[in-house]
């Protein structure tokens, strides 16, 4: 059995969502029990862009894709951790040149949000440059262990830029666990129709 780690997030009432809004909170219910049946029950009412999940390009571009445009393929194969748990604020082009990125790689950003279980507003994100250098250099897909890509950037261009470029953006990793260097990926977002994200499962297997 190869070694593996789920590099995703729990799901439950309590865990963190985006700026702590509540209507953006999960809600579980039972809505059956023992006490009032054969079986137990639950129903989970949860906004898609909830935990680890996988943004379509709809996300951001009226004329974008659904989840149902992006392919499996490219969210299954060989994914790279960068260790970047020493950038403050944006990640930037300058902060990616000395990991050398080639086209083609799925990439997987581990920051000090990864260490953070609580949801920080100056929590650590994509910098519009790191956004166009990634697009510049082809990069299948980026993931990042925050529940958003980027924040407060009028216009959301980190978004637009990788979502123009063809490129696949996760978020909500959990990468503690993790250390540099390459793994193979499968992430799964599970299969809704017409949406714009979708939660997913994540793991990463040792020995790519
Ligand atoms: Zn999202």
């Amino acid at each position: 059995m190869a070694k593996f780690y789920d590099i995703s997030m729990t799901i439950s009432e309590e865990m963190p969502v985006y700026k702590n809004k509540p209507e953006k909170k999960p809600v579980i219910e039972v809505v059956q029990d023992f006490d009032t049946g054969s079986a137990r029950e639950s129903r989970v009412c949860l906004d898609v862009h909830t935990g680890t999940h996988v943004d379509s390009p709809l996300h951001m571009l009226p004329e974008g894709g659904t989840m149902e445009s992006l392919p499996l393929e490219p969210l299954t194969g060989t994914a790279r951790v960068l260790d970047l748990t020493g950038v403050e604020g944006g990640i930037s082009a300058e902060d990616l040149k000395p990991h050398h990125v080639k086209e083609g790689e799925f990439l997987l950003f581990k920051t000090r949000n990864s260490s953070q279980d609580h949801f920080d507003f100056e929590f650590i994100y994509l910098a519009e440059d790191g956004a166009r250098y990634l697009a510049e250099r082809k990069v299948r897909g980026v993931g990042i262990d925050a529940l958003g890509v980027e924040r407060s950037q009028p216009g959301h261009p980190t978004h637009k830029t990788l979502f123009r470029a063809g490129v696949i953006i996760v978020e909500g990793l959990r990468l503690a666990e993790v250390t540099e260097g390459e793994y193979f990926m499968v992430a799964a977002p599970i299969k809704l129709r017409d949406t714009e994200a979708a939660p997913a499962r994540v793991l990463l297997f040792d020995n790519p």
